[in-house]
């Protein structure tokens, strides 16, 4: 996306809306080409993306060895303003996906949705964004004694649109390949090395002609979507597996459940879930930061309920939109303003 001619983007072409086609995206870590000249911050400084160079033998990119964090933002117009959704929440989980791996993050909490707040004002975001830090094990060499490899910390922002059909719904396979259990690689540590698992299984659903895959536990009961957590709605309850299910703990489960309870008054479950539920519930969805709140409309060929929209699923939409975007009052803790 560098210009021919060197010179800065202009603010037009920066504020842009970037859309990502649903069936498009490979993953939610390729959210759109990147602007070489945005800035980002790493190892302490701020930098524009294309002064970063890491090299061809760094440790994570052989072994997997790092963690990270997805976050939006989301912009008001009438406001005039961009609002992290849940920052605190997201840079907490790193903290804990860091202990995990007994990596060193060398940042408190504050100090990171700070240093995120100014990146995003450095760059004069002005649409939905995208904001992905990255903590590796950044050490190049073979056989580097394992305690030793050093670590590096980054944090990548960029404009960013859907990444599922949150709006006309989604259609869904269970994939052949299981979540990975805990006992494999820590499931509620958000690990690099973790994600073949989800990429594995998005591509083996998306070859076959669907948006997204449903991944069951190792035990055979359902887990979660390649990068989303489920929701199914039976009867007056919504369900959603419980952690020992080998979820990711996502940070947007916690607020559809906190909607789901206060806002809706439905009853609210975590059990675990049968895959043969997915075909006889009442509605279901699919959640996360990538995906937001979406619903699906089939799985493996059958309808959900009516086969559109239903009426839980379309609430927690109208909820979790004013609410990440700042229209509902209610949810103001939910978000920290950028400007
Ligand atoms: N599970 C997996 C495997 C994920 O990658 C994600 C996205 N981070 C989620 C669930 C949803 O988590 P969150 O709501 O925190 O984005």
């Amino acid at each position: 996306m560098k210009p021919e001619n060197g010179l800065a983007m202009s603010t037009a072409r920066r504020d842009a809306p970037v859309t990502c086609a649903p069936t498009k995206m490979s993953t939610e870590s390729s959210p759109s080409a990147h602007d070489p000249e945005s800035w980002v911050y790493f190892d302490g400084e701020f930098k524009q993306y294309q002064d970063v160079h890491i090299g061809l033998m760094t440790h994570a990119l052989h072994y997997g060895t790092g963690c990270f964090e997805g976050i939006r933002g989301y912009w008001n117009d009438e406001n005039v303003q961009l609002y992290l959704l849940q920052a605190v929440a997201h840079y907490e989980r790193l903290h804990q996906s860091a202990r995990i791996l007994m990596l060193d993050l060398p940042h408190s909490v504050e100090e990171l949705v700070d240093t995120t707040v100014e990146l995003m004002r450095r760059n004069d975001y002005r649409s939905d964004c995208y904001i992905r830090p990255i903590l590796f094990k950044s050490g190049e060499g073979i056989g580097l004694p394992y305690a030793r490899v050093e670590a590096s910390f980054g944090i990548y922002t960029t404009r960013f649109g859907k990444y599922v059909d949150t709006e006309n719904g989604i259609r869904c396979t269970v994939a052949s390949w299981r979540r990975i259990p805990d006992a494999t690689v820590p499931v509620r540590a958000k690990v690099t090395g973790a994600y073949v698992n989800s990429h594995l299984a998005k591509s083996e659903a998306q070859r076959a002609g669907f948006d997204e895959a449903i991944l069951m536990d190792i035990g055979g009961h359902v887990s979660e979507g390649a990068s989303e957590n489920l929701f199914m709605r039976r009867g007056d309850s919504f369900v959603t597996p419980p952690v020992s299910s080998d979820i990711l703990e996502g940070v947007t489960r916690r607020l559809v459940m906190e909607l789901v309870d206060e806002a809706l008054g439905l009853r609210m479950e975590q059990r675990e879930i049968d895959r043969s539920e997915l075909y006889v519930c009442d509605e279901l969805l699919l959640c996360g930061t990538g995906a937001e709140v979406c619903p699906v409309l089939e799985v493996d060929g059958r309808p959900v309920g009516s086969g559109k929209i239903g009426e839980g699923t379309a609430q927690l939409q109208r909820l979790f939109f004013s609410a990440a975007r700042g229209e509902d009052k209610r949810y103001a803790d939910w978000l920290r303003p950028v400007y």
